[in-house]
């Protein structure tokens, strides 16, 4: 394939990469210089759909205009129990879901930000609170579970804290599990076997060839930013992210503008779009849809008659791991969110009170399942 024919601006707002032959080039041959300093043109980002898909991202913060909107009026939440009616609540379905795992083993994978913690305006004080922490902790103790986050594995980890789980971060490109399965067949892609906790674990890396350029974007990303007040970029190591939550709403065509400028020389990187983040990452065949499949054959957890998988996860990037289950009939996606949104999952839950309770639930099921056998 001539790379050089990939038009990097045209697949930028679909959050699904559609290459898929690119494993195994090696990164720097792909390496470009970039232009730095050049006036914006916002033509770019406003004809490609960039803004659009920025103002519509993430709920905006209510101001005391939208207050009082709210009381003068009950549509949005006709508006939202109409569309329940599609996205079923995880709760008031919850007999329907433990009647299906009867005789199941029912594995949990949960997204971090937004479903776990609230989303908050800095990226690095979005903390779980401690009710979630053990809600979290009760899961694992019963059923296996996995965060799959699109931080940096090592980040995800310091936030949850939790040894007994199984970690996914960089949007699934950089997972830890046990080293004790070797009938996986993506061992080629098993980087490397290290010990955590004192357990043997491995790691797989299928985009690890992309580290020194996601490195060299992410210091043009913070070079070409940092003017812009309220900007913030991360390296998840697999993926960079530009923050604009704390960004005027005036600069956020200088924002795009700018990535955009900047990915322009990085044909072999694509953008997606989270809430009020613009992720940059390698353009790959892998997801978090691909990681669920992934996580649960190197767990031996892939026969679809003795399991059920539930993912819970709120954002764009989930939608990979709904539609997994979804076209598998293997389990239920269930989307968090607060606004109606169209979604692969099959169930819904407000918010992260919603999914603490609903993990609380499937706690005390289990608990009192066992009682009853014993
Ligand atoms: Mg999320």
């Amino acid at each position: 394939m001539d790379l050089s024919l990939v038009d990097a601006s045209s697949v930028f707002t679909d959050c699904t990469p559609t290459n898929q032959t690119l494993l195994g080039f090696h990164a720097s041959v792909f390496s470009h210089s970039i232009s730095k300093n050049k006036p914006a043109k916002l033509d770019d980002v406003r004809s490609n759909g960039w803004l659009d898909a920025m103002q519509s991202s993430s709920p905006r913060k209510k101001t005391l205009k939208d207050i009082a909107i709210d009381f003068a009026s009950d549509d949005s939440d006709i508006v939202y129990y109409s569309w329940m009616l599609k996205y079923p609540s995880a709760l008031s379905s919850f007999h329907h879901i433990v009647n299906r795992a009867h005789k199941k083993m029912i594995v949990i994978f949960l997204d971090y930000d937004g479903t776990l913690s609230p989303i908050v305006d800095d990226p690095n004080r979005a903390f779980m609170s401690i009710d979630m922490h053990s809600a979290v902790k009760g899961v694992a103790k019963h059923f296996p579970t996995a965060i799959i986050s699109g931080r940096s594995l090592d980040k995800v980890y310091e936030l949850v804290g939790l040894t007994e789980l199984f970690y996914a971060g960089s949007h699934g490109m950089d997972i830890i599990f046990p080293a004790k399965d070797t009938s996986i067949s993506y061992t080629s892609y098993i980087q490397s076997t290290n010990k955590q906790q004192g357990k043997e674990v491995n790691l797989f890396q299928p985009a690890k060839e992309f580290i020194p350029m996601i490195n060299e974007v992410f210091r043009t990303l913070v070079e070409v930013t940092k003017d812009i007040p309220g900007a913030f970029v991360e390296n998840h190591k697999f993926c960079a992210s530009v923050h604009y939550r704390n960004v005027e709403e005036k600069s956020w065509p200088m924002i795009a503008q700018c990535v955009h400028d900047v990915l322009k020389d990085y044909p072999r990187l694509t953008l997606t779009h989270g809430r009020k983040v613009l992720e940059i990452r390698p353009l790959i065949d892998w997801d978090k849809g691909k990681a669920v499949e992934f996580l649960l054959e190197s767990l031996g957890l892939s026969n679809t008659n003795d399991v059920l998988p539930i993912y819970i996860g709120d954002d764009r990037t989930d939608e990979d791991a709904f539609k997994v289950l979804r076209e598998g009939n293997r389990g239920y996606g269930i989307l968090v969110s607060s606004v109606p949104k169209e979604s692969k999952a099959f169930l819904s839950l407000r918010d992260t009170l919603e999914v603490k309770e609903f993990l609380n639930s499937l706690v005390i099921w289990k608990e009192q399942l066992s009682n009853t056998i014993i």
